[in-house]
Parts: structure tokens; sequence; C-alpha cells
């Protein structure tokens, strides 16, 4: 018998919702580890000598020491050592890509179940957020340098903590009423509670982190109206928020959404709770949900939340090049999405008042792999067919928006309008680094996360440069 397979050896089981009450409820799906759960799985880990582990998490969590001592029973040893690496557990403990990145590295892949490190980090942010908050750990004296942080998501909220921690005095600048970015206007509540993000946000804003909400860097104030304000450093962590088009005709009928304004409509406006909030969304019978990244899904799964009957993922690839979180494929099977697949649109059909109707749609084959490393879908001529819809929601990907980096003069922009750096991410400006989604096009939390600390311990060095020099001059 394996390790694996001992008795009490048993992977985690994770319960959630019951299928019967998932469709009328927006609450959080999987229920998460209870402490008994969370030191059975904890007590699993063999603490490996070489644990690869580590080297699969992007943040560099020391993932056998937190994992120790949630079995010891030390929780608020475990969420420390989480937060000396990771600023957002509580967020990544339920979004990243734990299959490709440390459980893909867990050695009991080779034999059983990966431990749960995913549920583990997500226990114990949570087990925190039930206790008194523990003091925020602030390594540096305070120092002279002021940063400017543009955007509030995942990259710029751990650029700015990272920062703050080493004393600096950041200021981070969020265009909507809220900070958190995807966080807060993409991922729903029943994947993301709103209430973990706002906790993780004021833990950002505890390690001294100054917050300004509304403001629109390039409009409210360009970087040059910040620099004559005293900035001696900024980072710009904007996203990739401008939605990419299908472009097949028709595409403009009433009933066709971009993901992003459908989703953006349902969780930052609360339309899910519409009439208790002014934001109605009409989420129609039959819904077409165009691509199969997580968007896809968490807009497949809203769909049917707010009452449509029929929900079709159609994507063009197959199930196995899906490239969202495999537990949510999981989920939205069990809600009963149904994947249409190896399918591209050709043209949208309009009904005599110019709403969308249905789409006519070709059937691909799967040929050689392309840059992605994925088999390129080629389409079958003469292959056509019909999905009927009353609505359709394009979720396939987004690119950079212009607003801000037009009006920053000298700032190189590479392939897709995405922002150039070098390897410390700065930009061709000096004094500008960059990170997230405006640098790599979409992708992911933790990869935002990732860049973000290279680039505030780059903007550190050239900080401590800058005051030297100042220092040299004076
Ligand atoms: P963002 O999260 O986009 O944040 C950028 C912030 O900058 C926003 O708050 C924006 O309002 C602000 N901003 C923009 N312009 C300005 C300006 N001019 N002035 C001031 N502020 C500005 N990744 C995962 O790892 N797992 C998932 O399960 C997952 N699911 C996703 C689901 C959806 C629906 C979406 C859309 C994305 C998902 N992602 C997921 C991807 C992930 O959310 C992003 O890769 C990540 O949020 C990028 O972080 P960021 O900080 O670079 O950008
Ligand atoms: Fe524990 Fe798996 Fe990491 Fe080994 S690789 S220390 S078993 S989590």
């Amino acid at each position: 018998m394996t390790e694996a397979k001992k008795p009490g050896r048993e992977p985690g089981k994770i319960t959630k919702i019951p299928m019967e009450n998932r469709r009328k409820t927006y609450a959080e799906v999987s229920h998460g580890f209870s402490a008994e759960e969370a030191l059975k799985e904890a007590r699993r880990c063999i603490q490996c000598k070489n644990a690869t582990c580590i080297n699969g998490c992007p943040a560099g969590i020391d993932v056998k020491e937190f994992i120790l001592r949630i079995k010891n029973e030390d929780f608020r040893g475990a969420i420390a050592e989480i937060k000396g690496h990771n600023t957002l557990p509580g967020v990544c403990g339920r979004v990243c890509p734990q299959e490709d990145q440390c459980q893909k590295a867990c050695v009991f892949n080779k034999k059983g179940e990966p431990i749960q490190i995913g549920y583990l980090e997500r226990f114990v942010a949570d087990w925190e957020l039930a206790q008194a908050p523990a003091p925020p750990a602030i390594n540096g004296r305070a120092r002279g340098g002021k940063v400017a942080v543009i955007g509030a998501g995942p990259a710029g909220l751990t650029c700015a903590a990272d920062l703050a921690k080493e004393g600096y005095d950041v200021h981070l600048f969020e265009a909507l009423h809220k900070a958190g970015g995807v966080l807060i206007y993409g991922i729903p509540e029943f994947r993301l509670p709103k209430d973990i993000v706002a906790a993780e946000v004021r833990y950002v804003q505890s390690l001294g982190v100054t917050l300004r909400t509304d403001f629109v860097a390039g409009k409210t104030r360009t970087l040059d109206g910040l620099r004559r304000e005293g900035f001696k450093a900024f980072f710009i962590g904007v996203g990739a928020g401008l939605p990419r088009r299908l472009n097949v005709p028709g595409e403009n009928l009433n009933g066709i959404y971009s993901a992003n304004e459908f989703l953006t409509r349902i969780n930052l406006m609360k339309g899910y709770r519409f009439p208790e909030y002014d934001t109605p969304v009409n989420a129609g019978k039959r819904v077409g949900v165009f691509g199969a990244g997580n968007v896809a899904l968490d807009s497949a799964r809203s769909a049917l939340r707010l009452g449509a009957e029929e929900v079709s993922i159609i994507y063009r690839r197959t199930r196995q090049e899906m490239p969202a979180r495999a537990e949510e494929i999981e989920n939205a099977e069990e809600e009963g999405i149904k994947f249409v697949l190896l399918t591209s649109p050709k043209e949208f059909l309009s009904d005599d008042s110019g709403n969308v109707r249905g789409a006519v749609c070709l059937k691909n084959r799967l040929g050689d792999p392309d840059a992605s490393g994925r088999r390129s879908p080629a389409v079958i001529p003469g292959s056509e067919f019909t999905v009927e819809m009353d609505t359709a929601i394009v979720a396939v990907g987004t690119s950079a928006n212009p607003l801000l980096l037009s009006t920053v003069q000298g700032l190189e922009l590479g392939r897709g309008g995405y922002i150039k750096v070098n390897k410390n991410f700065q930009t061709s400006l000096p004094d500008v680094f960059a990170g997230g989604d405006i640098v790599s096009g979409s992708a992911t939390v933790i990869s935002a996360i990732q860049q973000a600390k290279a680039a505030a311990k780059e903007i550190a060095k050239f900080l401590a440069a800058d005051a030297v020099l100042d220092q040299g001059i004076a």
C-alpha cells in the first residue's frame, strides 16, 4: 500500500453547496477546510527533504514550512509564513491554478492525490480573518522616497505592500471606487467572496499604504503631474481590461455582451442583487459563451444564477486545452453548463428587432501545436450548424487599455500595446516600473504578484540609489 492510501492518509474532501441549491445562490460554492480537516490534510504531508512544492509557487512561499506549522496547530505562524511572501493569501488560496503550480510539484502526484495546498492556504487566511489581526510586519525604518502605484489589482496591491513594508511612503491610485481590480469586478462572489478581497485590501492599508480611489491616472492627474507633487518612482499595474472581439458579422446585435461588461455589472454594480441594487442584468433564457478560460466559465455560471435555462460554453479546442482552473471546469459541469467543443463562430443571426437569436458555427479539427504549445484549431469547410441563443457573451481575452499609456511621453510599448520592460520590470523611463497583465497580457493573479514583487525590489534599489545621489548633491 502506498503512503497516500494508508488509513488516515486519504486526501481531504472538499464539501460544496449541494447542486440543487447552486443555481439559486451567489454564495461561495466550496466550503473550504474546517480546522480538523486542515490538520488532517497537513498531517498527510511527509515534509520531503527536497520539497519540490516550494519551487512550484511563483510567489516563493515556503509551502513545506507553512504546512508544518499547520501540522503543529500553529495557525498564526502558518499565516505569518505565507504573508512574508504573499499579501493576498485568501485570494490565492481560492483562485490560483494550483494544479499547474505547487500541487503539480507535490511528490504525491506520483502516488496518489497531491496535498491540497491551496485549500490549506485558504484555511489559514480565513482563520486569521476570524481572529484579531496580528500587527503588520513592517521590516524597514521610514524612508524618504514617495512612490505612486497606479492600479489597485493584485499587481498594484502587492507592489504597494512590499514597498510599504520596507518603509517607503506609498500612495496607491485606483480608477474605480473600490480597490481589488479583477478580484472585485471580474471574479464572481461564488468563487471569491468580496469580503475576503476587502480584508486583504485593508491589510495592505494597515501597512501604511495610502489608498486613493476614483483616481484615473492620465485623466485625474498625469504622471508628470504626480512627479511635480514629489513622487520619485512609479509602478504601473493597470491590468489589461479592454475586451477583445470575435470579429464576426452581427457582433453588434442587441443581447451580445463582452464578458467584461457582463461581469462588471454583476459583481461591481451588484447586478445579482437587483432590485436591491439598481443594476438590472438580463441573462436571457439561452446563453452562448464564447471562450473557455476562467472569464468564460465565470460568465456562464453567473448567467445560470441569473435564471438562464440553458448555458453553453462554445470553444474552438477540446476540453483538454481549456485554460480555466480544473476545479471550476468541474463545478461548471456539475451545474449543468454544456460544452460545445471544437467549434468556432462564423456569424450571429438577428431576429426582426435586431436582437441576437443564434450563432452560425463551424466545427474544427486540431492541427499541430502553436506558439502556446496547444494544438491549433482548423475549421472544417462546410460544417456549419446553428446554436440558438438569446444572449451571447464574448470571453476571448482582453488587451491593453491605452487611456493612461497614451499620456505618458517616452513610454515604450510592445506588441499588443503592452508596456515594454527590462528584466528588472523597469520601463523605457528610468523612474517608471510596471508589472501584471499590462506587461504580460491577460495572465493569472499569481503571475501579477510575482512580477510586482520583483518590481518592488527594483524600485527600492532605484530609490536607494536616488537618495545617495541626492545626498551627494546636497
Ligand atoms: P487588474 O486586476 O486588472 O487590476 C488593474 C487595476 O488598475 C484595476 O483596478 C483598474 O481599475 C485599475 N486601473 C486601470 N487603469 C487605471 C488608471 N488609468 N488609473 C488608475 N487605476 C487604473 N487569474 C487567476 O489566477 N485565477 C482565476 O481564477 C482567474 N479568474 C479570472 C476571472 C475573470 C473574470 C478575469 C477577468 C480574470 C481572471 N483571472 C484569474 C486573471 C487575473 O484576475 C488577472 O491576471 C489579474 O487580476 C491581473 O492583475 P493586475 O493587477 O495586473 O490587473
Ligand atoms: Fe508536502 Fe507535497 Fe511539499 Fe512534499 S511536495 S513537502 S508532500 S506538500
